[in-house]
């Protein structure tokens, strides 16, 4: 079997659509023909400022969300990045790999520190395209299901795991990004250009799997969408009914110029309805899912320990011919 990885950062107190859409959904398909592995980021979610805390109790909400998402712990690995502490020895290798002007040609980098400024910003938070790449190789992952923003972080984990094994002998898989096209970029409702974000969207420009579906409702209500009245398909000037397009399609299955057909003189109105009915339709059941899981801790706690046992098992293989590769002296 082929193998797959992905993760999701506990950055939020849920998933948002964009994340549903443009990952989760894949993941949840993923499990049954590929050898999955998925993962709560929390080393990469310490990049920025954190609350102790806070951070655990999200790292349990995103577990339990990817669960009732779907994700099945007897077909796939889920995990908590924490707990296979591989993937930070590999990241340091990799650091070390890594050119300083080929990290700071990432684009997320300078977005991400755009807010605090680029010298107030971690190190982390410079080197975490590193640390990704540590999580896919560790696995020898053949695919990685993400949305497009991931685009140049896999080039560069493609790039790290052919330069190590050029240097020191074939030892990694090199990745390959799974993206939908029609999901790659779900946009923020108020910023119809920007991608939806747990860290950058306003809360008004972003769907939680987890919000109440009145919430919900009137944030798509609310969506900025675009002069004139035509329900139809158009980056370049509609993005904001475009974008709603896509969801729709994408929770529905009908293909966009069915919607185009059937809104076809109708305004904005009914449209907005609709869509804001299929996305409360979708996330209703995960969110109950997930309340039931949270409700039970202990259990939670038990299938990730699992999944690390499982995770951890496949990082120290690999990790042992790298360290065996790269020259590091074996203990006695
Ligand atoms: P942050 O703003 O903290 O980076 P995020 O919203 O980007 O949060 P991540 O946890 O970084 O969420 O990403 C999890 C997965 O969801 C990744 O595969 C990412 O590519 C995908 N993803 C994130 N936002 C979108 C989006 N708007 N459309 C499609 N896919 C998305
Ligand atoms: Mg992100």
């Amino acid at each position: 079997r082929p193998r797959v990885l992905s993760g999701i950062q506990p950055t939020a107190d849920s998933f948002h659509l964009g994340n549903y859409l443009g990952a989760v959904r894949q993941w949840v398909t993923m499990q049954e023909t590929y050898d999955a592995f998925y993962c709560v980021v929390d080393l990469h979610a310490i990049t920025v400022p954190h609350d102790p805390a806070e951070l655990r109790r999200r790292s349990r909400v995103a577990a339990a969300q990817l669960l009732a998402a779907g994700l099945d712990p007897e077909r796939c690995t889920v995990f908590v990045q924490s707990h296979v502490p591989e993937h930070a020895e590999l990241a340091w290798v990799l650091n070390c790999l890594t050119g300083m002007g080929e990290a700071g040609r990432m684009t997320q980098f300078k977005d991400k520190s755009a807010k605090q400024g680029e010298s107030a910003a971690s190190v982390g938070l410079f080197t975490y395209p590193i640390l990704q790449a540590a999580d896919i190789l560790l696995y020898q992952a053949d695919r990685v299901p993400v949305g497009a923003d991931q685009k140049q972080h896999l080039e560069l984990t493609r790039d790290l795991g052919q330069r190590f094994n050029h240097r020191f002998g074939e030892t990694f898989t090199l990745p390959q990004p799974h993206i939908l096209k029609e999901v790659e970029k779900i946009t923020d409702l108020q910023d119809p250009t920007a991608k939806m974000s747990k860290s950058s969207s306003s809360p008004q420009g972003i769907l939680d799997v987890l919000e109440a579906p009145g919430t919900l409702r009137k944030k798509v209500m609310r969506a900025v969408t675009d002069t004139g009245t035509e329900v139809l398909a158009d980056d370049e000037n509609k993005p904001g009914v475009t974008n709603l397009l896509r969801i729709q399609s994408a929770l529905t299955g009908t293909p966009i110029p069915d919607l185009e057909a059937r809104y076809a003189g109708q305004g904005y109105g009914t449209f907005k309805k609709d869509v804001a009915e299929v996305v409360v339709e979708a996330f209703t059941p995960i969110r109950e899912r997930t309340e039931k899981l949270l409700a039970n801790e202990a259990e939670l706690d038990r299938l990730l320990a699992i999944g690390a046992e499982r995770a951890g098992a496949v990082a120290r293989v690999t990790m042992a011919t790298v360290r065996d590769r790269i020259g590091f002296l074996p203990r006695a």
